[in-house]
């Protein structure tokens, strides 16, 4: 039977960490500030912003939040978006995803300034995780990282599969993982014998969005796995992308969903805003 990887008491260490060091920060008179935004009224959006917040709470950090209308242009958060850069209180810029159809997400990624781009969606952040340069780390595949190094598994050698290469969690993902010197595989919806590919995994990733995607014949005797899938059923419970009951028999450890993979993601940016804030400031440690 896997150990279960608790997502929650490994963000709280990580957030512990981030409030530490803010507190310090606050004897220098430094404030550090994240600025959420928020369009329309996706009420999975929301539950995100509003846990966002909280964490900023958590850990000492003021939170600003602009809550705009579903009927914003594109221009009108372009706008904000350029407020928001030249903010000296604001040293992280959210714009929660997704964004109403007339709002192209790119257009605003790319508007946000690298040095406040928290998310590590920016291209110029993006080149700089491909070089191993990052000041910044994409929350999601960053929170994985500790997820996995909090079990003491060696990641270099290793063979890692990845399910899902979407720019926001399987690309970075294999980019951290190979960083690490793990032996990469990456599938997505046209590999073939992805069952096989699976079940020679050492470290296995699924980020795929489709609820117990990944069966227990699918996980290799002993290995770690992630489940970063978010599926909400009908009965209004999430479910993962591993089927967990099957996957636990044979896996050595293992993420739960809920409680696993999410609250990394929270700790993890607010992690990113600290860093900014340490930037801004020449703060090295
Ligand atoms: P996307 O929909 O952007 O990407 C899904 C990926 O899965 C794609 O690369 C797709 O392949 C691949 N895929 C789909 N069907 C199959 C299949 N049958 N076989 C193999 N691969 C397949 O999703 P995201 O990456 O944004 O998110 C993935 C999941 O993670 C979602 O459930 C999301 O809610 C969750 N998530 C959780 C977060 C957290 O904090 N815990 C944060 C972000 C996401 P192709 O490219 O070929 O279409």
């Amino acid at each position: 039977m896997a150990t279960v990887i608790s997502g929650k008491e490994v963000s709280q260490k990580v957030k512990g960490e981030v409030r530490e060091k803010a507190l310090a920060l606050k004897e220098k008179g430094i404030e550090v500030g994240l600025a959420v935004v928020i369009v329309g009224d996706n009420p999975a959006s929301r539950v995100y912003v509003n846990s966002k917040k909280k964490a900023c709470e958590e850990v000492g950090f003021n939170s600003y939040e602009y809550a705009l209308p579903e009927e914003t242009t594109q221009q009108e958060l372009l706008d904000l978006v350029e407020v928001l850069n030249n903010d000296e209180k604001v040293n992280g810029i959210l714009v929660q995803l997704p964004l109403p159809k007339q709002i192209d997400e790119n257009a605003i990624i790319n508007a946000i300034s690298p040095d406040k781009d928290v998310d590590a969606f920016h291209p110029f952040n993006v080149g700089k995780i491909m070089i191993g340069e990052y000041a910044f780390l994409p929350c999601t595949p960053a929170g994985i990282m500790e997820l996995i190094d909090s079990t003491g598994v060696e990641i270099a050698g290793k063979s890692c599969v990845v399910i899902g290469r979407s720019n926001i969690v399987g690309k970075p993902m294999s980019m951290l993982l190979l960083h690490r010197s793990g032996t990469v595989t990456v599938c997505h919806s046209k590999t073939k014998n992805l069952k096989e590919i699976c079940q020679n995994a050492d470290i296995l990733v699924a980020a795929v969005g489709r609820p117990n995607f990944v069966t227990g014949d699918m996980v290799k005797e002993g290995a770690v796995v992630i489940d970063v899938g978010i599926n909400r059923m009908e009965d209004g419970k999430l479910c993962g992308d591993v089927n967990f009951a099957e996957a636990e028999k044979k896996a050595s450890y293992i993420t739960p969903v809920p409680g696993g993979v999410g609250p990394m993601t929270i700790a993890m940016l607010m992690k990113n805003t600290l860093t900014a804030a340490m930037i801004k400031n020449n703060i090295t440690e």
